[in-house]
C-alpha cells in the first residue's frame, strides 16, 4: 500500500480552467481552483477553495498563460498555500476531450500523444486545443512531472460498428467520421459507482446512464462496456441541451447553406442560439425555464427537452436487451426532481417507476425507485476529477509513471 500521492487534476476548457489537487486516496480536494475567461473583457475571475475557506478575485489577463502560472502558484505559495514545495506533486492528469480512435484507455502522456492531441483538434477545434495548451502549460511549471491523458472518448471507443458508423459513404468512415461520443469519463464513473451501490458486478449489468448538464448525453452500458450513445462525432449530437440542438433533420442544415448562411453561422446557431435557450428565447438554465411556468416557449422548450430524453432512452433502450438501472447525474440529473419525475413517468410497463418522497430525498447516491420498481432508477453525482485522479494513482500503483 501507498503512502499518500499528491495528484493534480486540470479541466483546460475554452472558457474555464479547472484545477484540483487530490492527497490519494482521500476523495476530498485539498485544493480547489478556477479561472473563468468570460466574465468581463480583458479580466479573469479567479476561484480558489480550501479547508481553509473560499477566496474570488478578478484579475486582469493580458495574457491567460501568466494568469495559470500565478494561479498554479498560490498551491506552493502564498498564505492560502497547501504545499510546501511543487515537487510534492506526483502526476498531473489532464482531461481531455477528444483522443480519436487510437485511445481507449487513460495513457501517460509523451510526443505521441501530443501529437494525437494535435491532429484531432480538426474534430475539436474548441477543446483540444485549451486540452493541449495545459498539458504544456504543465511542462512549463513542473518539468520532472509526469502527465497522464484521461480521453472523454475513450469509454466509447468499444462500441460495436453498428452503433458507430453513419450510414454515410463507407469512405467517410474511413476517413475517421463516425460516432466518437463523448462525456465519457462520466458515463464510465457512474456506471462504475451504480455497480458499487447496488452491489453487483458491472460486467453484469445493463445501465443507462443520463449525464444532464450544460452538455447532455446518454450512454447505454452493458457489461461495463459503452455499447451507444447519444452523442457522435461531435458533442452536438444527441438529445437537446442548454444552447445546443442536439439531433435535427440534417436537411435543415441544407436548406440553411442554400439560404446563404455559412459555416460559422450554423456553428454558432447550432451550439449557441439553439436548445432550450433556442425555443424558449429566455434561457439556457433549466432552473429558469422551470420558474418562467407562465411563459408559453419557456414550457414548450421543457417539453421539448422531455421528449427527447423519453425518446432516447427509448432508443438505447432497444438494443440494450433489459435494464438494471437507469442513472441520473451532472447538474439537472443530479438536482432536478421535476425532470426526473417526467423522464420516468408512465413507464410501469418497462419496470421504471420513480417513488415521489425518494426523488427528493438527499443525499446521493440515491434509489429513488419504488420497492416494485424493476428498474433501479439512481441519482449519483459525477465525479470526473475524481475519476481522472483516480487512474492516475492507478499508473503510480503499477509503477507506470
Ligand atoms: P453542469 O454542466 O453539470 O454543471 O450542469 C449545469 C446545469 O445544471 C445548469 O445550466 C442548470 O441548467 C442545471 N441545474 C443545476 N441545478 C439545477 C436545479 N436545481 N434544477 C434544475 N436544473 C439545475
Amino acid at each position: 500500500m501507498l503512502s499518500s500521492v499528491t495528484i493534480l487534476v486540470m479541466n483546460a476548457g475554452s472558457s474555464s480552467h479547472k484545477v484540483c489537487l487530490y492527497q490519494l486516496p482521500d476523495p476530498t480536494p485539498r485544493w480547489q481552483g478556477v479561472v473563468d475567461w468570460t466574465k468581463e473583457m480583458g479580466k479573469a475571475l479567479v476561484t480558489t477553495k480550501t479547508a481553509q475557506g473560499k477566496w474570488e478575485e478578478v484579475v486582469p489577463v493580458t495574457d491567460r498563460a501568466s494568469v495559470l502560472r500565478d494561479f498554479l502558484a498560490t498551491i506552493w505559495q502564498g498564505e492560502r498555500r497547501v504545499l510546501d514545495r511543487p515537487e510534492e506533486i506526483r502526476v498531473v492528469g489532464h482531461r481531455v476531450v477528444h483522443g480519436g480512435q487510437v485511445y481507449q484507455q487513460p495513457v501517460p502522456i509523451d510526443g505521441q500523444v501530443k501529437a494525437t492531441i494535435r491532429e484531432m483538434i480538426k474534430f475539436a477545434p474548441v477543446h483540444n486545443p485549451a486540452n493541449l495548451g495545459g498539458i504544456e502549460l504543465m511542462e512549463e511549471v513542473l518539468p520532472q512531472v509526469p502527465q497522464v491523458a484521461v480521453f472523454d472518448t475513450a469509454f466509447h471507443s468499444q462500441m460495436p460498428l453498428p452503433a458507430k458508423v453513419y450510414p454515410l459513404p463507407y469512405r467517410y468512415f474511413e476517413q475517421g467520421i463516425y460516432r466518437y461520443g463523448f462525456h465519457g469519463i462520466s458515463h464510465q464513473y457512474v456506471a462504475g459507482e451504480a455497480a458499487k451501490f447496488l452491489q453487483r458486478d458491472l460486467t453484469d449489468l445493463k445501465v443507462i446512464t443520463c449525464h444532464l448538464g450544460n452538455g447532455c448525453s446518454l450512454t447505454a452500458v452493458r457489461g461495463g462496456i459503452s455499447v451507444n450513445t447519444t452523442m457522435g462525432f461531435t458533442p452536438l449530437a444527441g438529445v437537446m441541451m442548454g444552447t445546443r440542438s442536439g439531433d435535427i433533420d440534417p436537411g435543415i442544415l441544407i436548406y440553411l447553406l442554400r439560404e446563404g448562411l455559412t459555416a460559422d453561422d450554423l456553428d454558432r446557431l447550432l451550439n449557441r442560439e439553439s436548445g432550450l435557450l433556442g425555443v424558449s428565447g429566455i434561457s439556457n438554465d433549466l432552473r429558469t425555464i422551470l420558474a418562467a411556468a407562465d411563459n408559453d416557449r419557456a414550457q414548450l422548450a421543457y417539453q421539448i427537452f422531455i421528449h427527447r430524453l423519453r425518446g432516447a432512452i427509448g432508443s438505447l433502450l432497444a438494443n440494450l436487451g433489459g435494464l438494471d438501472a437507469l442513472v441520473f447525474t451532472a447538474g439537472i440529473g443530479e438536482n432536478s426532481a421535476q425532470v426526473r419525475e417526467d423522464v420516468c413517468a408512465n413507464w410501469e410497463f418497462w419496470g421504471i417507476a420513480v417513488d415521489p418522497d425518494r426523488n427528493h430525498s438527499r443525499p446521493c447516491p440515491i434509489d429513488i425507485s419504488r420497492d416494485r420498481s424493476k428498474v433501479r432508477v439512481l441519482v449519483i453525482p459525477t465525479q470526473e476529477d475524481w475519476a481522472i485522479a483516480q487512474a492516475c494513482y492507478e499508473f503510480v500503483v503499477k509503477g507506470v509513471v
